[in-house]
């Protein structure tokens, strides 16, 4: 069988900028043969697990581990110390690359990640394993139960970025920066592994710095990965430093995902910075699913059509197909394709509840418009509130408040209520002056009257994720209390 390259420019590198972290950066040559001391390393270890902080040496050492075809773990650096027990004693790595002081828990041996030494330059390693050879275990953040081992298999990873690359006319010319976490697909498979694999290249900041990003835009940088908070944040700066709006307006493409970009969002940005965000939707599971193209329609609460090699319908509760293309039918998205992972590691339960006749059920509910566009209208499990006889869709009231100006930021959710079933809270992070009532009524008058929220809980920030995804389980929890 044929091997699945996954770096061809790894195979014949040159002295072109590949990874730039901070001031350290490494060419194409340097990064092969950074990549082949990894390989050595590893001395033929077939599953390495990486739990450290964004770094020149994480990434070289996952690139590394991926060319010697190795099955990488990356680890949230943060993970408590019973998530982080579960995931080893589930993956069983043979190497645990740590960062410094990172300890594991009793019979894990660690080796600092430090150690990667990115000055090394031997032979890069061949970077051909079988197609079906298992290239990342991504594990998903353990809302429901223990988190799940997710398994990419490398050919998953090269169809999704060559979809990619073939949409968003991605090319060797492309200079990516971005700040995204290394250990979750965004980051690692789009902002890392996708540049490498096209021959471009990617800046990796560090840490997410509006005027860092604007340099780097008005530079050379050509694209932008991020999630809406990030967004929000260059949006917030942007309205205060129009340079830093014209500097971020010099990008060929600004790209959004990991949760939804507000359509008030998408539009403020445009008018700051002339720059209309394309946005794409992913999950561990499946890579990307669809996104707007580069010469696509920047629709604003639009993640446009699926990209190639994937296939997507929308199912009802029945698991009958959705045929309505009217923008007003939801329904769940089944995604199929080569872009899916082969299953959830030891977990074949949970692999054949996630699949039905072959098609993989999503949890996210959406509509599609006459054309095909794709919008989200949120989580079956957390964002479909049944109130009053009704089925109403979280996103909607979120994005309907947050184009209120007292409205910064804004999480809907529903609890029990003895009458109507469900009553939506708007959990809101104020900016300027608003009642609760005049909160209700905005809603009550733009929507109907029955998405009105029947209660306005204010905080001062929301809980979030290291994605900045709303953690709606704990605003759950929190539950009357607040
Ligand atoms: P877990 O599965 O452990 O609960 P998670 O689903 O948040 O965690 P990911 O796989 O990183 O982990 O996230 C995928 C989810 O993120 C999707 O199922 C979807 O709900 C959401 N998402 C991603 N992109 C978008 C987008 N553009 N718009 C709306 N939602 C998005
Ligand atoms: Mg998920």
């Amino acid at each position: 069988m044929v091997g699945q390259v996954l770096f061809p420019k790894l195979r014949e590198p040159d002295d072109g900028e590949a990874l730039r972290f901070g001031d350290r950066a490494l060419t194409y040559r340097e990064l092969a043969g950074a990549a082949g001391a990894v390989a050595e390393r590893l001395g033929g270890k077939r599953r390495v697990a990486v739990w450290a902080t964004n770094s020149l040496e994480t990434a070289v050492a996952v690139i590394g581990g991926l060319c010697a075809g190795a099955a990488v773990v990356p680890i949230n650096p943060k993970v408590g110390e019973r998530e982080l027990a579960h995931i080893l004693g589930d993956s069983e790595p043979e190497l645990l690359l740590a960062e410094s002081g990172f300890t594991a828990p009793d019979g894990f041996g660690t080796v600092p990640v430090a150690e990667i030494d990115v000055t090394a330059r031997r032979p890069a390693p061949h970077d051909d394993a079988v197609p079906d050879a298992p290239a990342l275990i991504v594990y998903t953040s353990g809302t429901t139960g223990p988190p799940k081992g997710v398994v990419l298999p490398r050919r998953a990873i090269a169809a999704n970025l060559d979809a990619l690359s073939e949409a968003w006319q991605w090319t060797e010319a492309d200079v990516l920066v971005h700040a995204l976490p290394l250990f979750h697909v965004h980051g690692l498979i789009l902002g890392t592994l996708g540049p490498i694999r096209l021959g471009g290249s990617v800046r990796h900041l560090g840490k997410f710095d509006t005027s860092a990003v604007a340099e780097e835009l008005s530079g050379t940088a050509t694209m932008m990965f991020g999630v809406p908070t990030m967004y929000h944040r260059l949006a917030a700066d942007a309205e205060q430093d129009p340079q830093l709006g014209g500097a971020i307006g010099k990008a060929r493409l600004l790209v959004s995902g990991s949760a939804a970009l507000p359509a008030v969002e998408h539009e403020r940005i445009e008018r700051l910075t002339g720059q209309r965000v394309v946005e794409r939707y992913g999950m561990s599971e499946t890579i990307m699913n669809c996104g707007v193209r580069a010469d696509g329609d920047r629709r604003p609460g639009y993640v446009g059509r699926p990209f190639a090699g994937v296939e997507l319908k929308l199912v009802d509760e029945q698991g009958a197909e959705i045929t309505a293309s009217d923008d007003e039918t939801v329904g769940e998205i089944l995604v199929r394709g080569s872009n899916l992972f082969s299953g959830y590691l030891n977990r074949p339960d949970a692999t054949e509840a996630a699949f039905s006749d072959g098609w993989f059920r999503t949890g996210d509910m959406a509509v599609r418009a006459p054309d095909g566009y794709v919008r989200i209208v949120g989580r079956k499990a957390t964002d479909i509130i049944k109130s009053g006889g009704y089925k109403i869709g979280a996103g909607e009231i979120e994005n309907c408040l947050l184009e209120h100006p007292a409205v910064a930021e804004v999480a809907v959710t529903g609890e029990p209520d003895p009458d109507l079933g469900e009553r939506i809270i708007a959990w809101v992070v104020p900016v300027g002056e608003a009642s609760e009532q005049e909160l209700i009524e905005h809603v009550a008058g733009l929507l109907t009257p029955h998405k009105r929220p029947r209660e306005v809980r204010l905080r001062e920030s929301l809980p979030r994720n290291e994605m900045g995804k709303v953690q709606k389980k704990a605003l759950l929890a929190e539950g009357g209390h607040g």
